[in-house]
């Protein structure tokens, strides 16, 4: 029997390729001509204010935080409240800037819980960044209510959130810096890339500089320009090289147009699992997901949880984890950790496989090892 995997990227292969194409055969692949198609499209399909295509989500969320922080002229070591359950880089870009993650505890919904935020203000609090765990945006409206109300900004790392829509709303409108990836196994895969989402007109334009080391008209601009000082430019600030390329942005335009009907197909694969999980009196609790979920993950947490994966893996079934507490590494230890409900939760946590090339014969397959491995321990 075939191995069933956790994450399996699907590429529209014939479309894919004539999008590159075109960039083969003008000679222009890198920042410019693909990556403005992409950034417009991308603000249509969500209806978000502006968007800046770069080379990672981890690259947008240092410009948010950066350029966020000098806006509201943050000072070193002010603070922003974060999640311990995320991948690394959504804390890593809170250093970078200089200044100090807090974390907050999250729910069962394995998001930032509104009371802990609350309870972790404190006078030096700047922001909050919150990660939509697996695409759900559960808590989301009540974090942005909190920013609100106590005048602090709100970064949404939306890195599983590509095609989340709240009601009718993509999410991140409301948001002052949206970032989303594009990396190779998100769900909207390219190979590596990112866009983030300025609320400020101003902000997205020092983005636009800021990823393009600091200098104030891009190649592509220049191009377009007339007269022989098209190669004049000026270098403002110390930027970095975050911009993203036309390769990339070729392959998201593509999957651009799939990604409602892929999310669909992920929405749909986790009423599987829910309809065949549900009832394990106890052994296993799905996560549960609000409405317009893009899907990202289908998490469980599960009892005896490495155990499990063994168990799983034993049968060619390859399920991940997402995430362990940041606590958890050296740099991120904090006293007490342990008595939290994100440390708790993080110990159990599953990620079952959820890719569009899954049938409900593989869901079926997944859950039976599942089955099999609890009834077996009793
Ligand atoms: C993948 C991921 C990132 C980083 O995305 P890159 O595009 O790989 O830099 C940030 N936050 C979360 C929650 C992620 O899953």
């Amino acid at each position: 029997m075939e191995n069933i995997q956790l994450f399996v990227p699907t590429y529209r292969i014939e479309e894919t390729l004539a999008e590159i194409r075109e960039c083969l055969q003008i000679g222009w692949t890198g920042l410019g001509f693909k990556t403005d198609k992409f950034e417009k499209a991308w603000v249509e399909f969500t209806g978000l204010r502006h968007a800046h295509f770069i080379n990672s989500a981890t690259a947008g969320l240092h410009l948010a935080v950066e350029l966020l922080g000098e806006q509201g002229d943050w000072k070193p070591g002010d603070e922003i409240i974060t999640t311990p359950i995320t991948f690394v880089s959504t804390n890593h870009a809170i250093l970078y800037a200089g200044f100090t993650p807090v974390f907050a505890d999250v729910d069962e919904s394995l998001n930032l819980s509104p009371e802990e935020v609350e309870r972790a203000i404190t006078p030096r609090t700047r922001a909050v960044m919150f990660v939509g765990m697996g695409g759900n945006p559960a808590n989301l409206r009540e974090v942005m209510q909190i920013c609100r109300n106590r005048k602090l900004k709100l970064i949404l790392d939306a890195a599983h959130m590509a095609g989340t829509r709240v009601g009718s709303d993509h999410v991140g409108i409301e948001a002052d810096a949206t970032v989303f990836s594009f990396q190779a196994v998100k769900n909207l895969p390219t190979g590596d890339s990112g866009m983030v989402c300025f609320a400020d007109a101003s902000l997205d334009a020092e983005a636009r500089k800021r990823s393009w080391l600091g200098i104030n008209k891009n190649t592509f601009q220049r191009t377009a320009q007339l007269g022989s000082y098209r190669w004049e430019y000026d270098v403002e600030a110390t930027g970095y090289k975050y911009n993203g390329s036309s390769i990339m942005a070729a392959i998201g335009l593509v999957a651009l147009r799939y990604l409602d009907q892929d999310n669909a197909y992920r929405r749909q694969i986790a009423k599987w699992y829910d309809a065949k999980l549900f009832g394990l009196n106890g052994d296993v609790t799905p996560v549960i997901h609000e409405l317009g979920s893009s899907r990202h993950l289908y998490q469980i947490s599960a009892r005896d949880r490495d155990a499990l994966m063994v168990a799983m893996n034993a049968a060619g079934v390859f399920p991940g984890v997402h995430y362990k507490d940041n606590r958890h590494y050296r740099m991120y230890d904090r006293p007490g950790a342990d008595q939290t409900v994100a440390w708790k939760l993080s110990e159990g946590l599953v990620s079952l496989p959820l890719h569009v090339r899954l049938t409900y014969a593989d869901v079926d397959r997944v859950v039976s090892t599942i089955c099999s491995f609890y009834s077996r321990k009793g």
